[in-house]
């Protein structure tokens, strides 16, 4: 099966030879378009100037391009561009509902998140409740819906796990959690890439992503949350741009979306961020998810029979499949498969409960993007094929 983007637009997928580079570690990061990387070129060089202040031309159409990069990516998510709040990533997005929510009561919380989705409540000072997960590894929203009650303000959950690639049922999670009149927010970051969003659709209150899984660049991301709520909310970070008017005596504060983004924003990122949500709708988030899904399909059926070989995760993961080779440490895997040009990431993925869950302290993660093809499937079974020799 070959890629769904050109991957001759992806200047990334070439290795040091020339050759293809086998990137496998797309839910760690994804490569970029040579659409985005010319969009942020252009917005560092030709069009460059800061946002909301200028009074010359190029800055006014700099902003005009800011809030239409807003207006893209709200769209993109099927939001309203009101209603996006520009971050540095889904870590921030989420820091600010942790700390910046005014009903900190009990948060839930599954036993998959990424530390990005536990550390920021703890921090903030939420009490944390834990979602056990089904055997296969998806979160237990039958165990959810017996724990949750009126004292629960928040349920928060990866809609797409980071390292089983298990997709939550996110209209059965809003259910559940609006029963107690809890508010849900969805950490996006591997769901975006992979599969069609529609925030409206989908029932949450909060939807948390960032822009470098979206093929977009670093440093910036955004959080979605209804206007009412994000009325409600005080800023969590003061700065320029942030404010209506500011005296010794008395400061107030923009309304929302502005109200979050504190400083100087990320322009350059932004307008990057919203060239890759066109270069994304346009091939189709439902047309990636398919191929995403025939990759992990033909991964899992070449290394089922692999005896040494633990596949962990539900078979039907959304693009990422990790898995331990019996007697090799992923780390030692991952250093051969690099030798093979093939990249994959092996660690805790910033999921350490969820390795105490598996009894693993690493797993060995293959994740794919719209630009893997066979080949990619292909050299990591060669790979893997060899580690088993090496050792023996
Ligand atoms: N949540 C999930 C599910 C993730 O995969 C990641 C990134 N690995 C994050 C949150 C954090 O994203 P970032 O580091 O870009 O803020």
């Amino acid at each position: 099966m070959g890629a769904i983007g050109r991957t001759a637009e992806f200047p990334g997928l070439v290795g040091p030879d020339g050759s293809r580079w086998h990137y496998l570690d797309t839910a760690a990061t994804a490569q970029k378009p040579q659409v985005v990387i010319d969009a942020v070129s252009n917005a560092l060089g030709r069009d460059y100037a800061t946002v909301h202040r200028g009074v010359y031309s190029r800055s006014a159409q700099m902003t005009l391009g800011y809030e239409a990069a807003r207006r893209r990516v709200a769209s993109f998510i099927g939001g309203r561009e009101d209603e996006i709040v520009f971050t540095r990533g889904a870590t921030e997005a989420i820091n600010l509902v942790a700390y910046s929510y005014p009903d900190k009561g009990r948060v839930l919380l599954s036993r998959l998140e990424h530390h990005s989705n536990i550390v920021p409540w703890q921090l903030a000072g939420w009490q944390v409740d834990v979602c056990p997960l089904t055997e296969d590894g998806r979160i237990d929203l039958a165990a959810a819906e017996a724990m949750l009650t009126p004292e629960h303000t928040m349920v928060a959950l990866a809609h797409v796990s980071n390292v089983l690639g298990s997709v939550l049922d996110a209209h059965r999670a809003a259910e559940l959690a609006r029963s107690v009149g809890a508010k849900l927010l969805l950490d996006g970051c591997q769901a975006v890439p992979r599969l069609p969003v529609d925030v409206a659709a989908l029932g949450c209150d909060f939807y948390a992503f960032s822009g470098h899984k979206l093929y977009g660049p670093t440093g910036i991301g955004a959080l979605w949350g209804h206007a009412d709520l994000l009325e409600s909310m005080p800023p969590w970070q003061g700065g320029g741009s942030m404010i209506d008017n500011v005296t010794f005596e008395r400061t107030t504060f923009a309304p929302p979306p502005q109200r979050f983004e504190a400083g100087t924003p990320a322009i350059v990122e932004a307008i990057g961020l919203a060239a890759a949500c066109d270069y994304v709708s346009a091939i189709g988030p439902g047309a990636i998810h398919a191929h995403e899904a025939a990759l992990v399909a033909d991964l899992r059926e070449a290394l089922r029979p692999m005896n040494d070989v633990t596949l962990f995760g539900p078979e039907d993961s959304a693009g990422i499949v990790s898995f331990a080779l019996q007697g090799v440490h992923p780390h030692d895997l991952g250093t051969i498969l690099d030798e093979e040009g093939v990249a994959i990431r092996a660690g805790h993925h910033c999921a350490q409960p969820l390795m105490y869950w598996l009894g693993v302290p690493a797993t060995a993660r293959a994740s794919f993007g719209l630009y893997s093809d066979d080949s990619d499937v292909a050299a990591l079974v060669r790979g893997i094929e060899r580690a088993r020799r090496i050792f023996g």
